[in-house]
């Protein structure tokens, strides 16, 4: 095994934003839509791409989303006290385009509802949170996410990595947990 090795100039090693945006972009992940309602109709739904996400304890049920403060989404987590978590398919790259700030024809925004909360058509996972609390960090805020109901099905996940959408392809086994 080799190690490289960065010269240990502070300039070269600066935690800079863009830094952080190329060093963690390096962190593959998978994309979500994360939802919000103060109502049962779609006009009160409000929707954003995340990666920021990850689960955070088994028993009791948890996870987190990391949110911009700027973000509209912010504001209506805040609000409403609840949020869903779709994890998307590998075939809805238009959505995490969609629900980044670029509009998408024809329009592939179709919810579905567990309890009251919306949650996107067609995604490998369903997860529909109410607010255990939400702490500021940075110019984020993180908003952990108690999981009232769960869905799943099988399928091919949208990844992102170094900036872009990639597919990963995968073969159907028996899922090895123990760990
Ligand atoms: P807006 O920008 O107003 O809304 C987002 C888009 O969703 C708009 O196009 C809007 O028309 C559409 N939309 C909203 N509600 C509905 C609805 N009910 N029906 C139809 N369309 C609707 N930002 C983070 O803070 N954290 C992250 O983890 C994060 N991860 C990202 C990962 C990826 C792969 C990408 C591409 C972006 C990520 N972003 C993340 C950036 C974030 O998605 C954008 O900044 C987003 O525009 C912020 O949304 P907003 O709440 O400010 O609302």
């Amino acid at each position: 095994m080799s190690i490289v090795t960065a010269p240990d100039h502070p300039d070269t090693l600066a935690a800079t934003p863009p830094r952080m945006r190329q060093a963690l972009g390096r962190f593959a992940s998978g994309v979500t839509i994360v939802t919000t309602a103060d109502g049962p109709d779609k006009a009160s739904v409000h929707g954003m791409t995340a990666n920021a996400f990850t689960s955070v304890s088994l028993n009791p049920p948890l996870v987190l989303v990391s949110i911009a403060n700027r973000a509209r989404m912010n504001a209506r987590i805040l609000e409403t006290g609840s949020y869903g978590v779709s994890v998307l398919a590998r075939d809805q790259e238009p959505l995490s385009l969609h629900f980044a700030g670029a509009p998408q024809d024809p329009d592939p925004v179709r919810f579905v509802w567990r309890g009251d909360v919306p949650l996107l058509d067609g995604a490998l996972v369903h997860l529909a949170c109410t607010v255990q609390a939400s702490h500021p960090a940075g110019d984020h805020t993180l908003h952990i996410g108690h999981v009232d109901r769960l869905w799943y099905d099988h399928g091919q996940p949208l990844v992102f990595y170094t900036g872009s959408f990639q597919w990963l392809e995968t073969t159907p086994q028996p899922e090895p947990w123990g760990f």
